[in-house]
C-alpha cells in the first residue's frame, strides 16, 4: 500500500507529474485503502473491475484479496508504473483504454461474481455512473469514491436546479448506502474538497431492475436517451423539450400520456420524480406499440 513518501518516489522515480485534467488525485492513505477493501468483503471468487487505477493504490489490495482484477487507466504513464510494480500478480488484466469508450455489457455482463470499485477521476463521475447502470444493469454492486460535490449531486431528488439524468437513473436502480467520507489529505496531490464513499446496491426486486433484465442493453440507452431529451432545456416544459427535439413527432403521445397520469402539461423536468419519469416511459412505449 502506498502512503505519501512512497507515492512521490514512484512519481519521481518514473519522471510523472499528476495530471489536474485526469482527475489524477492519488489515494495515500493506508487506513482508507483498507477500509474500501473491507466494506466490499472480497473473496477469492471475485472478478473486480477497477477504473482508473492510478499508480495501483487500491489494485494491490485488492489483486491480493479477488480472484481477478481487470484494470482500466486512460494515461499510459500509469500503464508503465503499473506493468513495473505490480509485476508480480498474474491475476491483473491491465488495459489502456478510456472506460467511456469500452463496451462493458459486452464484456462484463455475464459475469456473476463482478464488483466494480472505482476511486472516480471527477470530472466523468456522473458519465460513468450513468454507464455502470446502463451497460451493467445486472450487476450488484458499485463501490465508488468520489467528491462530495459529485456524490452529493447524483443523489438529488426532484424540484432541485442541479437533479438531472444520473440522479434519476440511479434512484430507479437501487439503494446508495453513504459509507464514509475521505478527507482532502488522504490524495496526492491534494485536492479543494474531500471525497465519500458509496456503496450502490441494485435492487433486484424493482420494477426498473426486472424490465431490464428481461430486454436488452438498447432499451436502457433508450430510456437513458428519453431522459436526455427531457432535459435538454431544463427551464422548459417537458412537452416543450420534446417539440423542440428531432422526435417532435412524439409529442402528442406525450401530450396523451400526461393526461392519463394527470401531470400538469406545464411541467419542468425537474419538477418530475423518477418513479414519475419512468411511468412515462413506459406508457410512451405502450403508444409506440
Ligand atoms: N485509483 C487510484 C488511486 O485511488 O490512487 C487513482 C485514482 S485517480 C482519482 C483517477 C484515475 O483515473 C487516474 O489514474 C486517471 O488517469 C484515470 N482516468 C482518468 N480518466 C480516465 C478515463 N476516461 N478512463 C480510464 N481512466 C481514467
Amino acid at each position: 500500500m502506498q502512503n505519501l513518501k512512497q507515492t512521490q518516489a514512484i512519481l519521481e522515480q518514473y519522471k510523472v507529474l499528476p495530471k489536474k485534467s485526469l482527475g489524477q488525485n492519488f489515494l495515500i492513505s493506508e487506513r482508507i485503502i483498507k477500509k474500501v477493501i473491507e466494506i466490499n468483503n472480497l473473496t477469492k471468487t471475485d472478478h473486480i473491475l477497477e477504473i482508473g487505477p492510478g499508480i495501483g493504490a487500491l489494485t494491490k489490495p485488492l489483486l491480493e484479496n479477488a480472484k481477478q482484477v481487470d484494470a482500466y487507466e486512460i494515461d499510459k504513464r500509469m500503464i508503465t508504473i503499473l506493468q513495473d510494480q505490480l509485476a508480480s500478480f498474474s491475476n491483473l488484466n491491465l488495459f489502456q483504454a478510456d472506460i467511456l469508450e469500452v463496451n462493458l455489457g459486452y464484456l462484463y455482463s455475464e459475469i456473476s461474481t463482478l464488483k466494480i470499485i472505482a476511486n472516480l477521476p471527477y470530472y466523468i463521475t456522473s458519465k460513468i455512473v450513468e454507464k455502470l447502470i446502463c451497460e451493467l444493469p445486472d450487476c450488484n454492486t458499485f463501490c465508488l469514491m468520489m467528491q462530495k460535490e459529485a456524490a452529493d449531486r447524483i443523489l438529488l431528488r426532484e424540484n432541485h436546479a442541479k437533479y438531472g439524468v444520473t440522479a434519476i437513473l440511479l434512484a430507479l436502480f437501487g439503494q446508495v448506502v453513504y459509507k464514509f467520507d475521505v478527507p482532502a489529505n488522504c490524495f496526492y496531490p491534494r485536492p479543494k474538497v474531500k471525497s465519500r464513499v458509496l456503496l450502490i446496491k441494485r435492487n433486484p426486486n424493482s420494477m426498473f431492475s426486472q424490465y431490464f433484465h428481461k430486454n436488452s442493453e438498447n432499451q436502457i440507452q433508450d430510456f437513458k436517451q428519453f431522459l436526455e431529451i427531457s432535459f435538454s432545456m431544463r427551464r422548459k416544459t417537458l412537452l416543450n423539450n420534446w417539440k423542440k427535439s428531432e422526435y417532435s413527432a412524439q409529442t402528442s403521445v406525450l401530450e396523451q400520456v400526461l393526461n392519463k397520469l394527470e401531470i400538469d402539461q406545464k411541467t419542468r423536468p425537474e419538477q418530475i420524480s423518477p418513479e414519475e419519469f419512468w411511468k412515462i416511459y413506459l406508457n410512451m412505449a405502450d403508444y409506440k406499440g
